[in-house]
């Protein structure tokens, strides 16, 4: 089972509103605030957002770098972890380090814990090498590998009775340990994020990192999610 989750900590209320507003205020005369109660509702803002920034490829997107949304995105591997964190721009991050954490893997190695919610491992199944030859990963290998990672994480218990850090012995245990992070994204950045994440050559598990986002992105932001769906979903559309 793969266990992922990414649920939502906080977000702009009125995300929106606030990037008509901003849009608004780079043509307006006036002080846009003042004219808050005159602005149009959240769902027509939508509209006309997607109509006067997306719609045509402008280019002007500094708008929807105002609101914000942030993720608790748990118990994806190490490795989904290390590609979602390559992104700088308008994203922070706070990562689980297994610098001062580790009970849960001596739990596992005590049995009091599933092995499967400490590390994670590709369901059986058939995949493809990067030449894209079909490979299988069979129950048997499968077995052996969660075998393996009881293994780790029996080592990783003896280090720490030892006396030894976590910060030490985390350098035993295999590299797809599943770790939670907080993740908080500005609407273009999540864009960006998605495109290149999301694409076929992607990682299959930072895919369903996306797939996971996805369901929060357009109940947050209707229009603009719709407009993303239609125009850059899985397209392999890149900005610069
Ligand atoms: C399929 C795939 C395979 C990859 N493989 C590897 C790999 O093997 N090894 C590896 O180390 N990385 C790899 N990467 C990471 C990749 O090189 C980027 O570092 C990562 O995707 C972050 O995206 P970004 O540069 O768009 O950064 P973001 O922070 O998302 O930046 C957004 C945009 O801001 C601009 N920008 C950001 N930083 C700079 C900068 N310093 N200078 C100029 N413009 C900037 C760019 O326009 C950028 O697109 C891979 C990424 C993908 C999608």
């Amino acid at each position: 089972m793969e266990r992922f989750r990414v649920e939502v900590i906080a977000k702009t209320s009125n995300p929106q509103q606030v990037v008509y507003a901003a849009m608004h205020q780079d043509y307006s005369e006036g002080f846009v605030i003042d004219e808050r109660e005159h602005w149009p509702s959240e769902e027509k803002c939508g509209e006309l957002i997607v109509k006067h920034l997306l719609a045509g490829d402008r280019g002007h997107y500094g708008p929807l770098e105002h609101p914000s949304i942030v993720f608790n995105c748990g118990y994806f591997p190490h490795s989904v972890m290390q590609q979602v964190r390559t992104h700088r721009v308008g994203i922070s991050f706070d990562v689980q380090s297994n610098r001062y954490t580790g009970a849960r893997i001596v739990q596992a190695a005590m049995g009091l814990k599933d092995i499967e919610e400490v590390f994670y491992l590709r369901p059986v199944g058939y995949y493809n090498d990067r030449h894209g030859k079909r490979y299988e990963y069979t129950k048997e290998q499968r077995e052996r590998d969660l075998a393996w990672c009881l293994e780790a994480a029996k080592r990783y218990q003896q280090l720490l009775a030892e006396g030894v850090s976590e910060e030490h012995a985390r350098g035993i245990i295999p590299f797809d340990v599943r770790q939670h992070w907080v993740m908080s994204v500005n609407a273009r950045s999540l864009m960006h994020l998605l495109d290149l994440r999301w694409k076929a050559d992607a990682q299959l598990e930072a895919q369903k990192l996306c797939d996971a986002i996805w369901p929060h992105f357009q109940s947050w932001m209707p229009a603009v999610a719709d407009w993303y769906f239609k125009n850059r979903a899985k397209k392999s559309r890149l900005a610069p």
